[in-house]
Order: C-alpha cells, then structure tokens, then sequence
C-alpha cells in the first residue's frame, strides 16, 4: 500500500531515484518579442542544481514565456538557455547557433518536464496511459516497461487506484497529480510549473503542493510559477520577481517577502499577501 504524499514516510517515497540529478538552468541575456511587444527583455538567472525557484509576478508579465523559453517551446529571439551546459533548442557551432530539428529537441526536450496550469491531459487517454506515452514515443520503451513505471509514478502521487480511469472521471487536484506524474515520466532534470494549482478549487490545492513540496526535498530542479505565496516561502530557496518581462528583484524568500527592495515588489506582495 502506498501512502497519501501528504503524510509519506521520505524513506518510502524516495523521489531521487526517479530524476537523474543535476539540472543546473541557466538562463544568459534572453529577450523575446512577439511582434511590437517585448515580452522578456534580457533575462538572466541561473539556478542551481537541486534548488526550487519561485517566480512571482503580475499576469502578462513574461512568467509563462520565461518557463516555456526553457524548454523551447518559445524560441527566443536573443541569448539562450542551457541545462547542465547544454542548449535545448540549438547546436553550436563557432559562434552561431544553428536550430535543431524537431525530433532533436524532443529528445533534448526529456531533461526538462512541463506541469501546466489546465493540466493539459490527453482526454481520450487514461491517467496510465497519459504517463506511459512519452516514454514509449520520445524514448522508445516498450509497454510493460513504461506501464511499470508509469504505475510507480501513480502511487507516488497517490492515485493507485486511479490508473485506468479517464481525465474527466477525476477531480482537478487527480488531475494536476497524473500531469505531475507524466511530467516526472522521461526522468527529468529540472520540473518547470506554470500557476500549477491557479485553477484547482481551494480544497483541492493543498493535495498537489504537498507532491510539489515531496519533490522539492528530493533535490529536483524546480522552476514554478505561483501566487502561493505561503507555499513560496516554505520551499522555495529563491525567489524571483518580474515585471514587464525584467527580473526586478531576486532572493531568498525572507529577504524578498519581509523586506522586498523594490517598489514594484512591495506593492504586487501588497495585493497577493
Ligand atoms: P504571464 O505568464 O506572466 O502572465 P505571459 O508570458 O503569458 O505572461 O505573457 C506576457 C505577454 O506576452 C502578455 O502581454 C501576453 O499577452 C503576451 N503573449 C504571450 N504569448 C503570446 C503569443 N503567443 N502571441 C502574442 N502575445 C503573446
Ligand atoms: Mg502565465
């Protein structure tokens, strides 16, 4: 039997060994436009291995496209990302950088998984057979192995017994757990969460950031885009604040909730505190 996350024993739900570790991010000088409008303007972070990062800020101001500059599914128009030091998106050769090809990037794509806010489940897909489905097409394993895996995954975040059943026969909290599930699938290096829990109804946002903080010890890369600002301050060793596509302020989240050094800070904090 396994237990709910909320109360796992750590020694029984060991996450380490369903990421590989590493995971350094590192974000150099990206600025990205869609049309008139800049919407990251030259932006740089690194983040360490192993460290969760939060990153807070108004709506429309770059979180979503930072996150998805990541793992390239935004191709961005200045600098680069690298994980563990290498790009995702490009080869280098010299001093230019040349795009992969699609196929390329979904195999560089495995190092970094993607938890969305609307869960973004395949709906004719049951909650296994959403897991297994990368690892299968991307990695090419076969069935069992993935299913075997897939149902490890499950019970980790507790849905055991919910494997065979379809997105829609489950609660939005289920659901964000299999997306969670999925995204752990390809054993990344770095989780990336875009406003994981912002559609979930209040009860249900308890149940999937206690999975997020049972990886948050495991020492996974976790990037997350979030409003809670209490969970933000219990697991986050950083965090980051962005405005109109600009990191305005970084650090740990006591210095930047109890003493926020910019205006703009104070005043966002003022209004989700
Ligand atoms: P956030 O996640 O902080 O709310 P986003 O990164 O989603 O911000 O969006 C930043 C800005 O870029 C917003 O003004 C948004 O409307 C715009 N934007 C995002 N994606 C696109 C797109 N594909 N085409 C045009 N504008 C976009
Ligand atoms: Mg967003």
């Amino acid at each position: 039997p396994v237990a709910e996350p909320a109360r796992a024993d750590p020694a029984v739900t060991n996450w380490t060994s369903l990421t590989r570790g590493g995971g350094e991010v590192r974000i150099q000088g990206v600025s990205k436009s869609f049309g008139p409008l800049k919407v990251l303007d030259d932006v740089s972070l690194t983040v360490p291995p192993g460290s969760v990062t939060v990153i807070l800020g108004q709506s429309g101001s770059g979180k979503s496209t930072l996150l998805r500059s990541i793992n390239h599914l935004e191709r961005v128009d200045d600098g680069f990302v690298a994980i563990d030091g290498e790009l995702i998106g490009y080869r280098q050769d010299g001093d230019t950088l040349y795009e992969l090809k699609e196929k390329d990037i979904l195999k560089r794509r495995v190092d970094v998984g993607m938890v969305f806010q609307n869960f973004n489940l395949f709906p004719h897909l049951t909650a296994l057979e959403n897991v297994i489905e990368a690892p299968i097409v991307v990695r090419g394993a076969s069935r069992e192995e993935a299913a075997a895996r897939a149902r490890e995954l499950l019970a980790r975040v507790g849905l055991s017994e919910k494997a065979d059943v379809y997105p829609r026969q489950l609660s939005g909290g289920q659901q964000q757990r299999v997306a969670i599930a999925r995204a752990l699938a390809l054993r990344p290096k770095v989780l990336l969460f875009d406003e994981p829990t912002s559609a979930l109804d209040p009860e249900l946002v308890g149940e999937v950031l206690d999975v997020i903080k049972e990886l948050a010890r495991s020492g996974t890369t976790l990037i997350i885009v979030t409003h809670e600002i209490g969970f933000a301050r219990e697991v986050a060793d950083r965090v980051v604040f962005m405005e109109q596509g600009r990191i305005l302020e970084t650090g740990a989240p006591e210095a930047v909730f109890n003493a926020p050094e910019h205006p703009r800070t104070r005043e966002f904090l003022a209004k989700v505190l």
